[in-house]
């Protein structure tokens, strides 16, 4: 039978143990995890996630510091922020919400933020360790999405050494980590994208099959190998006309491929509550590297 892999459950999982872990680092050291949030504008799906991100940091016991910028503010009136959340020690991470407003530079102000502090792992120091590290230690800064879909196939039992994974998608947050988590796990991984030619036959050869296109449903049973592990990364908002309502979906027919693959994660439920435990895990890690509690 196909296993639905529940996200919501590893993730809550790995909050409870973080939940522990922080407790404990306020007994030892009177202070707790840090992390500073920062959102530009009122994009409504940033919004949702800047909520979510807050609220389960809080659960955990993270401090949070919540800046929330009207659209209307400079690149210069941004980066002075994070130039002082950088200097404040009682924060350990700082999450900058994409997307930002056009009129400012996403990669520059993502590379100002301190590599210590860098809560979501996409400073290029913390992408250059994680390209040159052999295995994954506990001190990396790894971006929380392909480090969530990760954690979810170990937590899963799925042997990982020596498979074929492919990837769809090549981006910076979920593509290209997620195929340096994969080699470090030793599996044999494609990357594809927009261009692949023949995308479909070599999905098919897939063990293990990423899919992070941004696009509703687009992956279908016949793309699949019998008994193959997916994970859908993606979230995309569709009509839902039964219902009169909009839904969230993912880039894969969840109802035509589950009937073929041996594990697939669920849209809602899979990758999205993992991303965000991810986040707080990086937060502590950034709390103990900081701290110099790891070496
Ligand atoms: P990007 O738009 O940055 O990248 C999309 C990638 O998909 C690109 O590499 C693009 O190729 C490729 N692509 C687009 N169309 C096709 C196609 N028809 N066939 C093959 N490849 C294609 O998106 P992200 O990586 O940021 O996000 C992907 C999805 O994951 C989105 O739905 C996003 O909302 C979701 N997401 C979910 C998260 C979660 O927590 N669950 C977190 C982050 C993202 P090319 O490079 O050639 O343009």
């Amino acid at each position: 039978m196909t296993k639905i892999i529940d996200g919501k459950k590893i993730a809550q999982k790995l909050k409870d143990n973080l939940k522990t872990e922080i407790e404990s680092l306020k007994t030892k050291f009177k202070s707790v995890p840090g992390l500073a949030v920062i959102q530009v504008g009122e994009v409504a799906a940033s919004s949702v996630y800047v909520k979510a991100k807050t609220k389960a940091a809080k659960e955990v016991g993270i401090k949070v510091f919540d800046h929330h910028l009207a659209d209307s503010v400079s690149q210069k009136e941004l980066l002075d922020l994070i130039n002082n959340l950088n200097n404040n020690k009682d924060v350990n991470g700082i999450l900058v919400q994409l997307p930002l407003p056009q009129n400012i530079d996403e990669q520059f102000v993502l590379d100002s933020i301190h590599p210590s502090k860098d809560a979501d792992g996409f400073h290029p120091l913390n992408v250059g360790k994680l390209s040159i590290s052999n295995s994954i230690n506990e001190n990396l800064l790894i971006p929380c999405t392909p480090l969530g879909c990760l954690i979810m196939l170990k937590e899963e039992g799925i042997e990982l050494s020596g498979k074929n994974a492919v990837i769809i998608g090549r981006s910076n947050i979920v593509g290209k980590p997620m195929a340096q988590l994969l080699i470090k796990e030793s599996c044999t991984v494609t990357v594809t994208h927009s261009k692949t030619i023949e995308l479909k036959n070599i999905c098919k050869n897939a063990d293990i099959l990423v899919v992070a296109i941004g696009k509703p449903q687009i992956v279908e049973s016949d793309w699949v190998k019998k008994d193959a592990v997916i994970i859908d990364v993606g979230i995309n908002r569709i009509n839902d006309i039964e219902n009169k309502k909009t839904k969230l979906v993912g880039d894969v027919l969840f109802d035509d491929v589950k009937e073929k693959v041996n594990a697939i994660t669920p849209v809602p439920g899979g990758v999205g509550p993992m991303t965000i435990a991810c986040l707080l895990k990086n937060t502590k890690i950034a709390f103990e590297n900081q701290n110099k509690l790891n070496l």
